[in-house]
């Protein structure tokens, strides 16, 4: 594990695990040497634990060729060559722009499935569309337009479910108060597990791939 420490004009420590090998140790200028040990001695469980979740995190990405293969409903579908014609010639840009294509024109199956979960739990928005925002899967505006992270195509559909449903509940609470998970757990009552295994695929989030 590689620590860089930064002395700057601060009153805290602040400590930012990046991945599995590197973090970022910010101080105060004045602080010593041996009193940055200490902290890091004292943050060794937490570092440790951290590291080897970044671990299993990183591996868990690197199980996806997403430059090669397509997947979905969090399974291999196909390699990219065998349903984009001529796959293999394109650039790495035209190899891009395909599999994203392929993605893009399995958005209607989202859009479905939110139109299905609307009608059942009696919640519902005026308009969808797909969204390729790098932080978020979902959002729900004030003008009743819910955006489905068009990503969403490649996670096991239960995640999915759990951000239709999370947004669908926005239709009734505009914050994430109590009242509006609780309407998100008459939907979708293990929506704790899911949330959890919905930020296992945060990598395909921050994927320029696709
Ligand atoms: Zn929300």
């Amino acid at each position: 594990m590689k620590i860089v420490v930064v002395k700057e004009k601060r009153k805290t420590i602040s400590l930012k695990i990046e991945n599995s090998s590197s973090a970022i140790l910010k101080v105060p200028k004045q602080l010593s040497q041996k009193e940055i040990d200490k902290f890091l001695e004292s943050k060794k469980h937490w570092i440790e634990k951290n590291i080897s979740k970044m671990t299993a995190n990183e591996e868990f990405a690197s199980s996806f060729d997403l430059k090669n293969n397509l997947y979905i409903d969090g399974k291999l579908y196909a390699a990219a060559n065998t349903v984009v014609l001529g796959f293999d010639r394109l650039s790495e840009t035209g190899k891009k722009t395909a599999v994203r294509k392929f993605y893009k024109s399995q958005f209607v199956v989202l859009e479905n499935f939110a139109k299905e979960c609307s009608d059942r739990f009696g919640l519902f928005y005026d308009k969808i569309m797909p969204t390729t925002s790098v932080k978020v899967w979902g959002s729900y505006s004030s003008k009743r337009v819910m955006k489905l992270n068009w990503k969403l195509v490649i996670v096991p559909r239960e995640l999915a479910f759990y951000v239709i449903c999370h947004e669908l509940s926005h239709s009734k609470h505009f914050n994430h108060s109590p009242k509006f998970w609780n309407e998100v757990e008459r939907m979708c009552p293990n929506y704790k597990i899911l949330r959890k295994r919905l930020n296992e695929y945060g990598f395909l989030l921050r994927s320029d791939l696709v």
